[in-house]
C-alpha cells in the first residue's frame, strides 16, 4: 500500500467510502477519525495523534490492539494458508476451535455452526430453530417471540426479531411476524420504578400466559442479561433463567445472544453462566477474535443437530453456509484469543476492575445531565437527559451523544454513544490508572454540557 498524506485520506474517505450506521451528509461536513495503528488499548489516527480505545473498536476488543501472541496467531496460519472452504470439508483451527468452544460454554451446548458477524449468527440460530420443527414433523410453528428494544443486528432476519423503532421501522413490511413481549427494563423501570423481582415475574406471567395459548411458538429469543444496543438496559437478575425455565415448560426453543456480552464483557465468559442456564442457541460473535477477525459462531445442542441428521436423498441438512465459513485466519485468532485469557488470568484480573467502574459510575448522578446510569459487569451507558427532573431526552437532532463524544477526543478518549446514551465498554485489559482517564474525561465533558444547554 502506498503512503498517501493524511488530506487526501480525508478526501477519498469522504468521496467514496459510504459508512455504517453514519449520516454521511454530515460525517462530510466533520472532521473524522481515521486510525492507523493500534497498541494495546491505545489507538493513533493519520495525524499520529493518540486515543484509548474506550469502546473496544465497537465492543470487540478484548487483550488490546496489536497483541503479539494474537498477531502470531495469525501470521503463523497465513504462511499455511489463509482460506480454504468448510462446506463439506474441514481446516485444522475451526476443528480445534468448535472444540474449544464446547469445552468452555454452558454444559449441553455440543455443536458449533460458524459464520462472519453477529447477525448472521443470529439469523443461523432463526433458521435453525424455525427448521429443527420442521425436520420434527411439526409444520405449524412458525412465530417467534422477541423483546422490545431488542437489538440482533441488521440482515433482515434479524432486524425482523429486532425492536428498535429508529433501525428496525423502515423495514417492517418485509419483516416476519413475531410477538413482543415488553424491554425488561423499561418496563421494570416504569411499573416498579426499579429492577425489583416482582417485576421479573409479571414478565414471565406475560410470556407464561403467551405459551400457554399458542402451539405455533419457534422460540423466543433474547439478548443475554442486557439489552446493550437499545441503550446499555439491564434485565432484573433472574429473567433469563425464568424464561428458560418455561421454554422447558412449553417445549419451546430459547435462542440467547450472547454477541455483545460474550468473551467476558459482563465479567463471566459468557452471562448465561451467571444464571445457570443453557440455551437451545447461543450466539457469540465481537470478542471471539479477541477483536481481530470477523467470525461467529452459533452453538446448539445434540438434540438439535440429531434432528438434521439423515440419509442424503432426505434432504433434511441445513442448506446454509456462506464463503467464508469457518475462516482459518480467524479461528486460529480465536484459539489464540481463548488461551490468552487463561495466560493473562484475564477474567480473575477484570474483577477489580468491574468493582472501580461500579463505584466511579456513582458520580455520574451528581452531574446535572445525567438522568440514568446502568451497568452489567464492565458494560455501562450512562444516559444524557436535557431536564433530569422531568426526565426530558434532548432532542434527536441536536447529537448531544455525538459531541459529548466529541468533546473526550479533544482529550485523547475515542467513544461512539448510542444516541445520547454514553457507552463505556473498555478493552478487558484496560489497566485501572487508564480506566480512571477515562472516566475522569468522560464526566468532564458532560460537565461541559452545562455550560451550553440553557
Ligand atoms: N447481537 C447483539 C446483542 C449485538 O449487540 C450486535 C451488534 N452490536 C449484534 C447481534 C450484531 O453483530 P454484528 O454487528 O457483528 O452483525
Amino acid at each position: 500500500m502506498r503512503d498517501i498524506d493524511p488530506k487526501t485520506l480525508e478526501k477519498w474517505d469522504k468521496e467514496y467510502f459510504w459508512h455504517p450506521f453514519t449520516q454521511m451528509k454530515v460525517y462530510r461536513e466533520e472532521e473524522n477519525l481515521i486510525f492507523e495503528r493500534g497498541e494495546g488499548v491505545y489507538l493513533w489516527d493519520i495525524y499520529g495523534r493518540k486515543y484509548i480505545d474506550a469502546i473496544s473498536s465497537l465492543w470487540c476488543n478484548v487483550h488490546g490492539h496489536n497483541h503479539p501472541k494474537l498477531n502470531n496467531a495469525v501470521m503463523k496460519q497465513l504462511c499455511k494458508v489463509a482460506h480454504t472452504t468448510t462446506l463439506g470439508s474441514s481446516n485444522v483451527p475451526a476443528i480445534l476451535l468448535a472444540k474449544r468452544l464446547v469445552e468452555i460454554s454452558p454444559e449441553g451446548l455440543n455443536k458449533v455452526f460458524y459464520s462472519e458477524d453477529g447477525a448472521e449468527a443470529v439469523e443461523i440460530a432463526i433458521k435453525m430453530a424455525y427448521h429443527y420443527w420442521r425436520n420434527k414433523g411439526i409444520k405449524n410453528k412458525n412465530v417467534f417471540i422477541t423483546l422490545s428494544e431488542a437489538y440482533h443486528g441488521d440482515t433482515v432476519g434479524a432486524v425482523s426479531v429486532g425492536g428498535i423503532e429508529l433501525f428496525h421501522g423502515t423495514y417492517k413490511d418485509l419483516l416476519f411476524k413475531t410477538i413482543k413481549l415488553p424491554s425488561p427494563y423499561l418496563f421494570c423501570k416504569e411499573n416498579y420504578g426499579g429492577l425489583k423481582p416482582e417485576c421479573s415475574s409479571e414478565l414471565l406471567k406475560m410470556l407464561e400466559d403467551i405459551l400457554k395459548e399458542r402451539d405455533d411458538i419457534v422460540a423466543i429469543i433474547l439478548e443475554a442479561g442486557i439489552q446493550a444496543a437499545a441503550g446499555m438496559l439491564p434485565f432484573p437478575k433472574g429473567f433469563l433463567k425464568g424464561v428458560r425455565e418455561l421454554t422447558k415448560k412449553y417445549d419451546v426453543l430459547m435462542i440467547v445472544d450472547e454477541v455483545a456480552t460474550g468473551f467476558g464483557r459482563t465479567g463471566t465468559m459468557f452471562y448465561c453462566e451467571q444464571e445457570g442456564v443453557t440455551p437451545d442457541f447461543m450466539c457469540l460473535g465481537k470478542g471471539i477474535t479477541g477483536g481481530y477477525l470477523p467470525l461467529a459462531a452459533t452453538l446448539t445442542t445434540d438434540e438439535v443437530f440429531n434432528a438434521f441428521l439423515g440419509e442424503f436423498g432426505e434432504a433434511k441438512h441445513f442448506y446454509h453456509g456462506h464463503t467464508y465459513t469457518g475462516n482459518n485466519l480467524a479461528c486460529s485468532v480465536a484459539l489464540a484469543n481463548l488461551e490468552v485469557f487463561e495466560e493473562e488470568k484475564t477474567l480473575e484480573k477484570l474483577q477489580p476492575k468491574i468493582k472501580l467502574l461500579t463505584e466511579r459510575l456513582k458520580e455520574f448522578w451528581e452531574l446535572k445531565h445525567v438522568g440514568d446510569v446502568r451497568q452489567l459487569g464492565f458494560m455501562a451507558g450512562i444516559e444524557l437527559v436535557k431536564d433530569k427532573e422531568k426526565g426530558e431526552p434532548f432532542p434527536y437532532g441536536e447529537r448531544t451523544g455525538f459531541k459529548v463524544a466529541y468533546k473526550c477526543r479533544e482529550k485523547g478518549v475515542f467513544l461512539r454513544p448510542l444516541g445520547d446514551v454514553m457507552v463505556l465498554m473498555m478493552p478487558l485489559v484496560i489497566k485501572e490508572d487508564e480506566m480512571n482517564y477515562v472516566i475522569d474525561t468522560l464526566k468532564w465533558a458532560i460537565g461541559e454540557l452545562e455550560k451550553e444547554v440553557k
